[in-house]
C-alpha cells in the first residue's frame, strides 16, 4: 500500500503495488488468472506500439462507498469501450469477461489504496503492441501486452471545484474526424501543441476544440451547456470520445426533468450563451467552466462562478458513485 497523499501529488503519479497483465499473441490473450506485483517491462526498441502507436487505454474509477466498501463505476461500459478501441487498432480485443476479471483482480489487490471521496482509485487498463518490426507500419501488431494499473487520485484540476477557463480553438481539430472516438495515445499527442500554445498565450486551463464551427470537446473531457430547463451537448459521431460520464449525466438529467439536446453547438451559440457550462469526464467529474476565449475575447458564463444546475448534476452523479443515493441504473460493481 502506498503512503503518499493523492491530494498532494499530481493526478495519476502514484501507483499501487499490484497490477494484472496478460499477453496477446496468435489472436488470443494469456492471463495467469490473478494480479501480480507491479514491475517494469523489458520492451524491444523496435516494438510496434512505440513506432506505430498500436496503443490504447481506458480510465475508470473505484469509489470508496459511504458504508466503507469499494465499488467500480460503470465497469462494463469501460470494458466495452476498451474493446472497441482495440478493434479500431485492428487488434482482436480480449473477451469481455477476461478484461473485466483483470480489472476486478487489480482493484481487489489494491483495494486498501482507495481514498475517501472526493478521492478515488483510478483504474488504467492499457494495451501496447510489442511486435518487433519497424517495417510493420502498414500492418497491425500481432503481439502485445494488456494490463491494468491502479492509481489513488485526488482532484484532476488543481484547486478542486473552481470555474475553468477555456480557449476555443476554431481552426485545429483535436484529432481526426474518424479516430476521435478511440482512446488511443496518438489522439492525446495531437492535442498537446494547441493546448500548450493556448495555455502560454492566454493562461487558460484547457482548449475547447471547435473547428468547422462545431464545438466538440476538450483534450480530455466532454463539454455541456446547461440552464434551468435544458442540457445541450454534441451529438455522437466518430469525431470525439463518447464519454461514459457524458452518458451518465444525460441519463440523470433526463430523469431530473431537463430537456436533453444532443446536437451541434456553434461558436456563435457559445458566444451568446449566458447560463452555465461544464466539462465532464472520469477524471474531471463535472468541472464548471467560468469563461471561454473566442477570437481573443473573453466571454463569461453567468457571473463566472460554478452554477447551481452544474453543481446539482455533479452532486447527483457523485452521490450515486459513492453509494449515497440509490444505484437505480445498476452502474456500480462491488469489489469488497
Ligand atoms: N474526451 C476525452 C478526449 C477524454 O480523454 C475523456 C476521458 O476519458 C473524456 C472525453 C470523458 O470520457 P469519460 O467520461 O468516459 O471519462
Amino acid at each position: 500500500m502506498t503512503n503518499l497523499d493523492p491530494f498532494n501529488e499530481p493526478f495519476g503519479s502514484i501507483f499501487s503495488d499490484n497490477y494484472s497483465i496478460s499477453y496477446y499473441s496468435n489472436e488470443s490473450y494469456s492471463y495467469e488468472g490473478h494480479s501480480t506485483k507491479l514491475e517494469n517491462f523489458s520492451v524491444h526498441p523496435g516494438a510496434h506500439g512505440i513506432h506505430y502507436s498500436s496503443n490504447c487505454f481506458e480510465g475508470l474509477k473505484a469509489h470508496r462507498q459511504i458504508d466503507g466498501s469499494v465499488a467500480i463505476f460503470r465497469l462494463d461500459d469501460h470494458v466495452n469501450r476498451m474493446r472497441q478501441s482495440l478493434t479500431s487498432l485492428q487488434v482482436k480485443p480480449p473477451e469481455f469477461d477476461l478484461l473485466k476479471k483483470m480489472i476486478l483482480d487489480a482493484v481487489a489487490s489494491n483495494v486498501e489504496d482507495t481514498p475517501q471521496s472526493p478521492g478515488s482509485l483510478y483504474i488504467r487498463p492499457a494495451f501496447f503492441g510489442t511486435l518487433e518490426n519497424v517495417g510493420a507500419a502498414a500492418t497491425p501488431t500481432t503481439t502485445g501486452s494488456l494490463y491494468v494499473l491502479n492509481s489513488p487520485v485526488g482532484d484532476y484540476f488543481k484547486g478542486g471545484i473552481r470555474p475553468l477557463s477555456l480557449f476555443v480553438e476554431e481552426s485545429l481539430a483535436r484529432t481526426t474526424a474518424q479516430f476521435g472516438m478511440v482512446k488511443g495515445g496518438a489522439n492525446y499527442a495531437l492535442a498537446l501543441g494547441p493546448t500548450l500554445r493556448a495555455k502560454a498565450e492566454y493562461g487558460v486551463d484547457q482548449v475547447l476544440f471547435a473547428n468547422n464551427n462545431d464545438v466538440t470537446e476538450t483534450g480530455a473531457a466532454n463539454f455541456f451547456l446547461v440552464d434551468d430547463n435544458k442540457l445541450i451537448t454534441r451529438h455522437l459521431d466518430t469525431s470525439f470520445l463518447h464519454g461514459i460520464t457524458r452518458d451518465s449525466i444525460i441519463q440523470i438529467a433526463n430523469d431530473s426533468g431537463f430537456k436533453v439536446e444532443e446536437r451541434t453547438i456553434t461558436v456563435e451559440e457559445l458566444s451568446e450563451w449566458n447560463s452555465e457550462a461544464f466539462l465532464s469526464g472520469t477524471a474531471a467529474v463535472i468541472a464548471p467552466v467560468g469563461s471561454v476565449i473566442i477570437k481573443g475575447e473573453t466571454h463569461s458564463f453567468g457571473d463566472g462562478q460554478p452554477g447551481s444546475n452544474t453543481l446539482k448534476l455533479r452532486n447527483a452523479l457523485t452521490d450515486i458513485q459513492i453509494g449515497k443515493s440509490e444505484d437505480k441504473y445498476g452502474w456500480l460493481t462491488k469489489v469488497s
